[in-house]
């Protein structure tokens, strides 16, 4: 079996790895250091949770060996602060027995005490795309000194919206003699043509195929009609035992928020938020305290759904489908992490069922569909919930079929004429229900 030492790291790292309790390197580390090490250009295609932070840090560490000079000599760049503390915190570990100095800039604090602390000397500098070209254009880094240049989770970055970002960090850090590298869990075509701009020639390497789901994952979905039903659901999973931590992910912070406060009040027990919306102090709460196990449940939207490290999550219950389809994958990578087994449970109601048949075309499989269990109380969905699935379902209707008229619109106006009224132009007033279920228990 592969070992470290065949790697061709030196003792420093040697030392650390073993120090990390890393016994064997995982595959992506096996296929990335070797290349990362000669100095050639990389892709890496591999999921959080596959030791990919590793796989790049190791043979860059190996790389620039001791501290040198004031500018920072290898720059890596992540979509998120939160990712890009946790790269930090990873070179800490692995560069411990070397002299290197790393410094993680990031928003949310200000630019002043981030370009004092650079002026002690940096070799590795983390932070995220704005973030960067702000201390640049503050003339906090020299770009002179760049060796290496690394994108992790670029299909987040694209997905965020970094694109100007990335492209004017590329034209400020000099090409001559750099080594590229870029890492994403996925390569949707906005990352290749990416890399294409960024990356001569380079090496590709992965380890699980594009947009799986970790085979230690167990999936499951559930059809539910509304909201509320959600909920009942919901309450109902968290009461079982083996529901030690978990991750429920919704679509917007307004859901977050009231999820969460709904979790609270209902269940006396404590649960987080994390969104873009809260202050980064907040965020790190949140995530600390879920992660040590503080509190069993955290609400999230994507924002906490790539790149994250946390561990022994046994459930991850997506509240909504994911519409970036790539995020089931993400958001399921959160658990089943190293080895362990994990569940993903997936909640859609009628409109979202579309969603759920192009991610099932995406990673390749079905998902297992169960009923919803006995002695939970199906609701009735309320009017509006309904009108808004509806006017949803109408829309996909209408994209796949540019001719069809919409039925949303036609019964809208159905009472009306039956009342021998004159439907109006749009539809204002609707009837009463479109829902025939009752509200009922089952079981
Ligand atoms: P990552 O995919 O970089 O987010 O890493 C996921 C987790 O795996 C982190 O907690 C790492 O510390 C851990 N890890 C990385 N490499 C190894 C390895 N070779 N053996 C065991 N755990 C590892």
């Amino acid at each position: 079996m592969l070992t470290f030492a065949d790697l061709q790291l030196n003792k420093q790292l040697l030392d650390a790895v073993q120090e990390a309790g890393y016994e064997v390197p995982t595959p992506i580390q096996a296929k990335a250091i070797p290349p990362i090490l000669n100095g050639q250009n990389l892709i890496g295609i591999a999921q959080t949770g596959t030791g990919k932070t590793a796989a790049y840090l190791l043979p860059c560490l190996m790389r620039l060996k001791y501290a040198q000079g004031m500018q920072p000599r290898a720059i890596i760049l992540a979509p998120t602060r939160e990712l890009a503390l946790q790269i930090g915190t990873q070179i800490q570990k692995l560069g411990k027995y070397t002299d290197l100095r790393s410094y993680v800039a990031i928003g949310g604090k200000s630019t002043k005490h981030q370009l004092t602390d650079l002026q002690k000397g940096v070799d590795i500098l983390v932070s995220t795309p704005q973030r960067f070209l702000d201390i640049y254009l503050e003339e906090g880094v020299l770009t002179k000194q760049i060796q290496i240049l690394l994108l992790d989770e670029a299909d987040r970055m694209m997905d965020m919206g970094f694109m100007p970002q990335i492209r004017r960090i590329l034209e400020v850090i000099p090409h001559k003699k750099r080594q590229n590298l870029l890492f994403s869990a996925t390569m949707p075509p906005k990352v290749l043509k990416l890399s294409e701009e960024f990356l001569e020639f380079p090496t590709v390497v992965e380890v699980s195929p594009q947009a799986t789901v970790a085979r230690t994952v167990k999936q499951v979905r559930y059809e539910v009609p509304n909201l509320k039903t959600k909920i009942n659901l919901l309450e109902h999973i968290l009461e079982l035992h083996d529901c030690t931590k978990v991750l429920v992910f919704v679509r917007t912070r307004a859901s977050a928020a009231h999820i969460s406060k709904y979790l609270n009040r209902k269940l006396i027990e404590e649960s987080l938020m994390l969104h873009a919306n809260k202050d980064q102090n907040a965020r790190l709460n949140a995530l600390m305290s879920f992660s040590e196990d503080k509190i069993r449940i955290l609400v999230a939207t994507d924002v906490a759904a790539r790149g994250l490290d946390i561990p022994d999550v046994s459930h991850v219950i997506n509240f909504d489908v994911p519409i970036q389809y790539e995020d089931y994958v993400h958001r399921n990578g959160r658990t089943g992490r190293a080895g362990a087994t994990g569940t993903a449970i997936t909640f859609y109601n009628e409109a979202e069922l579309l969603h759920i048949e192009r991610i099932e075309a995406l990673i390749a499989e079905k998902i297992p569909l169960e009923d919803i269990p006995d002695g939970i109380r199906i609701e009735e969905t309320p009017y509006e919930e309904r009108q808004e699935q509806l006017r949803t379902l109408d829309t996909q209707r209408k994209k796949a079929d540019p001719t069809f008229q919409g039925a949303f619109h036609e019964k809208k106006n159905a009472h009306l004429v039956q009342k021998g009224k004159k439907p109006t132009k749009n539809g204002t007033r609707a009837p009463k229900k479109f829902d025939t279920k009752a509200s009922k228990k089952r079981g």
